[in-house]
């Protein structure tokens, strides 16, 4: 049995709160607080606290969806890009880059989000770009 911590950050919130990720036989089963972290000393949020479930969570997407006819449908991940890039480059073109807006996700990396607002700003032509992770 490999049973262990991991020390990262709360990606939900610009707190920045510590916390032990709980890792058993390489799964993620818990969040702990981390108790001398200097921002949340001990404590986390109930967002926090559960920040382990989505991992492992049977609603999460598996594969990309596309819209057609009306409902979204299973497609593969060249045809979801080239679908995306190509209705990207319809509107920038008919409307501007600033008709359009990124919003990202807390549960992505601090890298991750770097990207996206860098293919945004320098790569789209638009500052439309938020998460939810900032307050
Ligand atoms: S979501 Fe809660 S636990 Fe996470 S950083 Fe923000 S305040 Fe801290």
């Amino acid at each position: 049995m490999d049973y262990r911590f991991v020390k990262t950050t709360c990606p939900y919130c610009g707190c920045g709160c510590q916390m032990l990720l709980e890792v058993l036989d390489g799964n993620l089963i818990g969040t702990m607080p981390h108790k001398t972290a200097p921002m949340n000393q001990g404590k986390l949020c109930i967002k926090g606290w559960n920040a382990h479930e989505f991992v492992r969570s049977p609603n999460r997407l598996t594969t990309p969806l596309v819209r057609k006819n009306g409902s979204l449908q299973e497609a593969s991940w060249d045809e979801a890009l080239d679908v995306t890039v190509s209705r990207l480059r319809e509107i920038k073109e008919k409307h501007g880059g600033e008709s359009v807006a990124f919003l990202s996700s807390a549960r992505c990396t601090n890298e991750e989000n770097y990207l996206l607002q860098k293919f945004c700003r320098a790569g789209f032509g638009t500052n439309n770009v938020d998460a939810c992770a900032r307050l």
